[in-house]
């Protein structure tokens, strides 16, 4: 088992190979593989500078049995379907169906998987999946870009299988984390922390900061929103009056984070107005907590970013973050 503390190096699993840009709709909708590519050469470059702390990982298939932690088998089943005929769409609009797409999206969980497995038996200090942080699909449709949510998957598969106690979800992504959010909504043992600009200018228009948990889990849910044009200096300033008392009354077991991209100034589908700071800044401090209190247990999801070089940035600052013991 990995030991908490202080140390001299942390090491950073990444996964990296051929199946994970297999999850790309047709041009020309916003989430293709082709996003990644500035970051998957950025990371060789990581990789050069610091060593064996950043590891490559083979993307992996997940088990549809793990599939089936979260989502319907009626919907898994429907995704399969629309996969081999690689036509219609998969929700009201948004998220398209292609040849492929049920293979693509098991390479998301599966990878995602993975790395909770190489963390929890001691192989790799934290995780990074460039594909992972699918974070609006629901248990029984997709929604917004996102087949099956790797995230609610990985929290089912981390309390009903692992047997962990709590575990706590950060979202940094421009765009409320709904699928994940509403899910665990009335579960206590799922801390989470969703920072998004504002549902009342942004697509899917929930995650207000009233909601807060329901039932025996009211308190354990927060949601910060910004207002378009809300750039580092805001994000720190609510980090210092909200998140750090949350935090602090968390004791969680594993922390993930979703680190989606599109919250840098210059990306075309939001009006946040941040820098890669905010990502350094957040894996940072997260990173922190993780040795704190639970032997360094950490891993981040990439999520949305439709400017590749912004997507570069951000997700180079997590997997450095990450590396840095703190
Ligand atoms: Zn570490
Ligand atoms: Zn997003």
């Amino acid at each position: 088992m990995t030991t908490s503390g202080p140390r001299d190096k942390c090491k950073v699993g990444v996964i990296h190979g051929p199946e994970l840009l297999l999850y790309s709709f047709p041009t020309p909708h916003p989430f293709r593989s082709d996003r990644i590519i500035p970051f998957l050469n950025e990371l060789d470059k990581l990789e050069k500078a610091i060593g064996d702390q950043v590891v490559k990982i083979k993307p992996e298939m997940a088990a549809v049995d793990r599939v089936l932690l979260f989502h319907d088998k009626r919907y898994v089943d429907f995704v399969k379907e629309y996969s081999n005929s690689g036509k219609g769409y998969l929700d009201y609009g948004d998220t398209p169906a292609f040849k492929g797409c049920y293979e693509a999206s098991l390479y998301v969980v599966g990878s995602t998987l993975k790395l909770i497995d190489l963390i929890l038996n001691g192989e790799i200090d934290h995780g990074f999946n460039p594909v992972g942080g699918l974070h609006h699909a629901k248990k029984d449709g997709a929604a917004g870009f996102c087949i099956f949510n790797d995230v609610a998957i990985a929290i089912k598969y981390l309390l009903d299988e692992v047997g962990l106690r709590e575990i706590l979800y950060v979202d940094i992504d421009a765009h409320h984390g709904d699928g994940v959010f509403y899910a665990f909504y009335f579960d206590k043992r799922v801390r989470i922390l969703d920072f998004h600009q504002s549902g009342r200018t942004l697509y899917p228009g929930t995650g207000f900061e009233h909601e807060r948990g329901g039932g025996e889990a009211v308190g354990t849910k927060l949601n910060v929103t910004f207002l378009p044009g809300a750039g580092v200096e805001e994000f720190k300033q609510a980090w210092e009056d909200f998140a750090r008392d949350f935090l602090s009354q968390s004791s969680p077991e594993f922390i993930l984070l979703q680190a989606g991209a599109d919250g840098l100034m210059g990306d075309p589908l939001t009006g946040l107005n941040y820098t890669e700071e905010v990502h350094a800044f957040v894996a940072s401090q997260l990173h922190k907590l993780a040795h704190e209190k639970c032997h360094g247990r950490i891993m981040a999801m990439g999520g949305g970013g439709y400017n590749p070089d912004n997507v570069a940035k951000a997700w180079t600052a997590i997997v450095r973050s990450l590396a840095t013991p703190p």
